[in-house]
């Protein structure tokens, strides 16, 4: 049994301070320490005398190398995208409190010293050094140019922030139904793609932490709360552009906050009435989330941390609704991302994973619309709340149970359903309470059909014909894919109250 290590000074050590976006890390590390042992204490008692082996394993963090251009490093402290940071430092800090054997690789250079050229391909020809890799998307690309690592690699495990779909992963079919983009094609099993919500089973859901409070700090928040008082979501002064009226009507019953990034000489450009603190370190801007009763989404960032951290400290979060969905079809943030996945607002999980009364999701075309979110918002009296699933007890028990045993095979939770045409097995899982769980795909396969063929979105019925249509490329099983022209054969399973991943005799 590998031994649980929640002391983080060996981790701390590894990280190192060269960079902003390592410091940022280690901070976040450091001041999350007590809420990592506290669970992993938790979670032991629970799993007592379950098998587990201690893995080798290699986090090579793409995206931070120099090889790569790191551009995020620069912009940790003016405004630039965090979440990537935080979801790293929490995957380290829970492999390492896992207690796993852990090498951390933040440039090619070392990654070189770690595999030997040549090694690795799967199944094995030569000792790989490591049972698991942990990367992203640049880290993939590194790996394939400096060592000739052949895929599909059954090691790998690729951090993707908005998911893979199955259409865009398979080469030959990607390249020919025009699904090709810069990222995909790099035929792993889609499982391999780990995501930062929970966006389509095809991928895994990796996830990251929300801060947790102690009975005092849930003591002070509900003394301190400031009813009148709202927190606007974006640390650029463009995430806020053209919201004035909004703005102006929310000034009518809140006191404004903003944490907007600016420079000494150049206040940002958002109305007088804000109080805008200047980007603030992450301890403080819990600290004012913990005061404020409203966090207001204006459509951007998309899919971040701070909603989560917002609802955790009490407030509730009011984002706009996006309809149509923005997607890679329509939007230019989404555009070449390797997946179709329709985000129906700023935050489509919080939408639909939490909801009312934390979670107000209207159509901000509408100033009446919002108007009464706000002034419902006002009247009511909401709890911090977060879910298991991004709790440190919950991200260290997903990620166990994916290294232990990472697919869910208890066939006694399938159940097979049909899809109305044009309806994925994501929708249609999901509105029988359910989740899709692709690894059933497979045992599912195999009505009597007229032919086998590569498509993404079957096993499926034609609509008019009323043939079925088995599927021939195992590595096109897709929850996600759609066809107005099919229904869909849908392998669904339970899941944990508040742990999607895993299904209910999972552990
Ligand atoms: N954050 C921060 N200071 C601020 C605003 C945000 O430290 O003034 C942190 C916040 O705690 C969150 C992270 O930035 O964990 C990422 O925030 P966001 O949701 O904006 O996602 P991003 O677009 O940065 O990935």
């Amino acid at each position: 049994l590998p031994k649980r290590q929640v002391n983080l000074s060996l981790l701390l050590e590894r990280v190192g301070s060269g960079k902003e976006s390592l410091s940022f890390m280690r901070r976040r590390m450091r001041r999350l320490t007590a809420q990592w042992a506290a669970a992993a204490r938790r979670l032991d008692e629970r799993l007592r005398g379950q098998y587990r082996e201690q893995k080798r394993i290699l986090v090579h963090v793409g995206f931070l190398t120099e090889e790569s251009g790191d551009v995020f490093s620069p912009k940790v402290l003016k405004g630039g995208p965090l979440g990537e940071m935080v979801q790293w430092a929490d995957i380290l800090t829970t492999l390492h409190v896992l207690g796993h054997n852990l090498k951390i690789s933040l440039s090619v250079k070392e990654l070189s010293l770690g595999i030997p050229p040549g090694r690795g391909s799967c199944p094995l020809t030569g000792p790989l050094p490591f049972d698991l890799i942990y990367t992203d998307y640049h880290g993939l690309q590194q790996m394939k140019q400096h060592m000739g690592l052949s895929f599909r690699q059954c090691h790998i495990r690729v951090i993707d922030t908005f998911g893979t779909e199955p259409a865009y992963n398979n080469e030959e079919y990607s390249t020919l139904h025009g699904y090709r983009t810069n990222w995909g094609y790099w035929n792993l099993n889609c499982k391999q793609y780990m995501t930062m919500f929970p966006h389509t089973p095809d991928n895994s859901f990796m996830g990251f932490v929300t801060e947790e409070l102690n009975q005092t700090e849930r003591f002070k928040i509900k003394r301190d709360k400031v009813n009148n008082m709202a927190v606007v979501y974006g640390k650029e002064a463009s995430m806020w552009k053209g919201e004035e009226k909004l703005l102006t009507i929310l000034h009518h019953y809140m006191d404004i906050h903003g944490t907007v990034y600016y420079e000494a000489q150049r206040p940002p450009e958002v109305p007088a009435f804000v109080r805008n603190h200047g980007l603030l370190p992450q301890q403080e801007l819990q600290q004012l989330l913990r005061k404020a009763k409203l966090f207001l989404g204006f459509g951007f960032p998309y899919e971040g941390p701070a909603p989560l951290e917002a609802i955790a400290n009490g407030c509730v979060f009011l984002q706009p609704k996006f309809s149509p969905p923005h997607s890679s079809l329509n939007h230019e943030f989404f555009r070449g991302k390797p997946t179709s996945r329709e985000v129906s607002s700023q935050h489509p999980y919080t939408e639909q994973y939490i909801g009312k009364p934390h979670v107000i999701t209207v159509d901000f075309n509408s100033s009446q619309e919002f108007e009464t979110a706000v002034q419902d918002i006002l009247k009511e009296k909401v709890e911090p709340f977060i879910p298991y699933e991004y709790t440190c007890e919950g991200m260290l028990e997903r990620v166990n149970a994916y290294i232990q045993h990472q697919v869910c095979r208890h066939f006694s939770a399938l159940r097979l359903f049909l899809s109305t045409e044009a309806s994925s097995c994501v929708k249609t899982c999901r509105d029988s309470g359910l989740i899709c769980e692709p690894a059933y795909f497979p045992f599912i396969n195999n009505m009597e059909s007229l032919e086998a063929e590569k498509n993404h979105v079957f096993p499926a019925v034609h609509v008019d014909r009323r043939e079925c249509f088995q599927q021939k490329e195992p590595l096109l099983f897709s929850c996600a894919g759609v066809s107005a022209k099919h229904q869909r054969l849908c392998p669904c399973r339970d899941y944990l109250h508040g742990q999607v991943a895993l299904c209910r005799d999972c552990l």
